[in-house]
């Protein structure tokens, strides 16, 4: 798994570079390696490497995959980066670390009473849909206060904001809105970039940018 090594070298690299040509300090980005439907031996390469923040899409997977590997590597980081559902709240908070996909006032609701009941508080992200798409998740930028609010009044804390702007469209005005829309409610965290754009989205002010194929090749089925 020499590959998976040589990739997190590389993204790494990009990441340090983007940085320094955005003037921003190197520790202003975490580099989330998107795990899902990746087989095992690529995950435990990325672990050999000192990667620890992973990112994953989906409730069932992450759990069968990182159960297990969280006792191992006490000191990852899990993000939920997929649409979660409202009755998944409870294993959600169980298992990440970090939610980046809290987009609607029922999942907030879900979110709070699991997490008083489990004693565990996720850091939570608000996904926003930058780019007005009718079937992608995310709260529309002009709902975004209205969410913000039905979280506080929960006492979530929420840290940030997260987009997956539409696929043929060039990142950077969406990582710009995104960068704008957390420093208007002062937010600090801004997760958006992926294989083919992380750099240009840093450049605009992501602090996350979550990374999948870039570091792992190609999905198994995809
Ligand atoms: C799969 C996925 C990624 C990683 O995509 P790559 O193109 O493989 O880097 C990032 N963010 C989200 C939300 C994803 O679903």
């Amino acid at each position: 798994m020499e590959d998976v090594a040589a990739g997190l070298a590389s993204v790494r690299a990009r990441i340090r570079e983007s940085l320094r040509k955005a003037g921003r300090p190197d520790d202003a980005v975490t580099l989330v390696a998107v795990s899902k439907k990746q087989p095992g031996a690529r995950i435990e390469a990325a672990l050999e490497a000192g990667q620890r923040v992973f990112g994953e899409n989906y409730v069932q997977e992450a759990r069968a995959r990182w159960g297990p590997l969280k006792e191992r590597h006490p000191d990852v980081a899990l993000h939920m980066i997929g649409a979660l559902q409202s009755n998944k709240a409870d294993d959600a908070v169980a298992l990440f670390d970090a939610i980046q996909t809290l987009d609607r006032p029922k999942l907030a609701t879900a979110l709070a009473k699991a997490i008083d009941k489990a004693g565990r508080r996720p850091r939570l992200l608000v996904q926003v849909n930058t780019g007005l798409e009718p079937q992608k998740a995310g709260v529309a930028p002009d709902g975004l206060p209205g969410l913000l609010d039905h979280c506080r009044g929960l006492g979530l804390a929420v840290d940030g904001l997260m987009a997956i702007p539409p696929a043929d469209e060039d990142v950077a005005p969406h990582a710009a809105l995104l960068a704008k829309l957390a420093r208007r409610h002062g937010l600090d965290a801004v997760s958006i970039g992926m294989s083919d754009d992380f750099e240009a989205a840093i450049r605009f002010g992501a602090t996350l940018v979550r990374v999948g194929s870039a570091i792992f090749g190609a999905r198994e089925g995809a």
